[in-house]
């Protein structure tokens, strides 16, 4: 089956099962039986530039699917009643097991992230995150299956894993390189 956008695999009624299910705005279905209605918003994500003393990001290759091989940067979904910010400091600890000493909003990049047949619509939240101690970085090897620091000037833009990623790399690119 082809992945599709998430409203679209609504057919049947969750509630009383009619097959009456209709899109209705852009991220809405309903019910023309019982008005059973459903509105679809972004999953947030929260992520993290963090560069070493030489200016160099860490990246982590990805384990899986979608984008397995591409660049990453650690992160991950925001839980239900979980702050953005713990959400960056728990998924940043998981992933690599570093702890920020801080970290600064950078910006919000509209995604979409396809996961089997279903493509989740996905506000991805950036920060800059600084690190002073990388000794214990270590990875979760389920998730990531390595890690670099690069000079993001000379990564090809298509090896970052998503395109808000890319505009993001782009943007800091010219903001931290003025190239
Ligand atoms: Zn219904």
């Amino acid at each position: 089956m082809k992945a599709r956008f998430l409203p679209e695999h609504f057919r049947f009624c969750p509630t009383c099962a009619a097959e009456a299910i209709i899109r209705f705005q852009d991220n809405g279905v309903r019910c023309e039986v019982c008005d059973f209605t459903l509105f679809f918003n972004p999953t947030s994500s929260a992520a993290a530039f963090i560069f070493d003393q030489d200016d160099k990001l860490l990246v982590v290759e990805r384990a899986r699917e979608p984008a397995k091989g591409k660049f990453g940067i650690p992160g991950g979904f925001v839980d239900f009643n979980e702050a953005a910010e713990t959400a960056l400091v728990r998924e940043v600890r998981e992933e690599t097991n570093l702890v920020l000493d801080k970290f600064e909003f950078y910006g919000s990049f509209p995604n979409q992230y396809p996961y089997k047949n279903v493509i989740y619509p996905v506000l991805d939240l950036y920060f800059l995150g600084f690190v002073s101690d990388f000794s214990n970085l270590s990875l979760e090897e389920s998730e990531i299956s390595g890690h670099q620091f690069v000079d993001i000037r000379k990564v090809p833009l298509s090896q970052w894993a998503f395109e808000p990623l890319r505009t993001a790399v782009a943007k800091l690119t010219k903001e931290r390189f003025g190239s």
